[in-house]
């Protein structure tokens, strides 16, 4: 039984605990969203049943296939967008998220304003930052930050909460959780999603109000699917 999603699970928990008490923090200001891309809706229910309730999901038509059903049975889910977002894929990410992390580009800005003028869904919406400047990866420039979430609220009236990067795999992430930290609270946002499960420890000590754990708790997925 040790290596079941229950009993992985209780050990990401007891981390986060740990961790929240080492930097002096009340663990009930960490959420953890169980990122469970590529696992199956078996693998899903098994930590709905060990009382999780938050998730986090890469691609709309993958969540698409597998939330509604378990949404129908625990309406009590919270279901966020940590991938990348097509603008053809808003109107499905508006139905179906809670929670919008990568909104990265003033097209996408628009388009979830305009989806949720004419739906009324409101999902969260967190600013995905490209805080270590990668020209392939996604998000807002840091020194662009400001501007942006500007833009978000005041223009297009999204209901902008937080801030979310991923550091470079080659970098030490400390620096960028202190960053991401930093201009979440220099632009009053109280969310700050960041930290995975090779470093979910040190983001907390960073101050993450959200760590996005996929394989501590439900395995490795196949390599072709990232
Ligand atoms: C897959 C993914 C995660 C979870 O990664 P693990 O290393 O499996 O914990 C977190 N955030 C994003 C944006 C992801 O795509």
């Amino acid at each position: 039984m040790t290596d079941s999603v229950a009993s992985r699970l209780n050990e990401v928990r007891r981390t986060i605990a740990e961790s929240c008490a080492a930097a002096g923090r009340d663990s009930g200001f960490v959420t953890l969203v169980a990122v469970s891309k590529t696992h199956g809706p078996e693998a899903v229910a098994e930590a709905i049943a060990a009382g999780q309730r938050v998730f986090g999901e890469n691609r709309v038509q993958e969540a698409k296939a597998k939330f509604p059903d378990l949404r129908a049975v625990h309406p009590d889910l919270e279901l966020h967008l940590i991938g990348p977002l097509q603008t053809n894929k808003v109107k499905d990410a508006v139905a179906l998220f809670d929670v919008i992390e990568t909104v990265d580009r003033p097209k996408l800005a628009e388009a979830l304003a305009a989806e949720m003028a004419k739906t009324g869904r409101r999902p969260r919406c967190l600013i995905e930052v490209n805080t270590g400047e990668e020209p392939q990866k996604a998000g807002i420039l840091p020194a662009d930050v400001a501007a942006f979430v500007a833009v978000c609220r005041d223009v297009h009236k999204l209901p902008v909460t937080g801030l979310m990067c991923i550091p470079p795999v080659d970098e030490e992430p400390a620096m960028h959780f202190a960053l991401l930290a930093e201009m979440a609270r220099r632009n009053g946002l109280a969310e700050v999603s960041m930290g995975m499960s090779g470093d979910y420890p040190t983001a907390i000590r960073f101050g993450a109000t959200h760590v996005r754990v996929g394989t501590a708790i439900f395995g490795a997925r196949p390599s072709f699917t990232e």
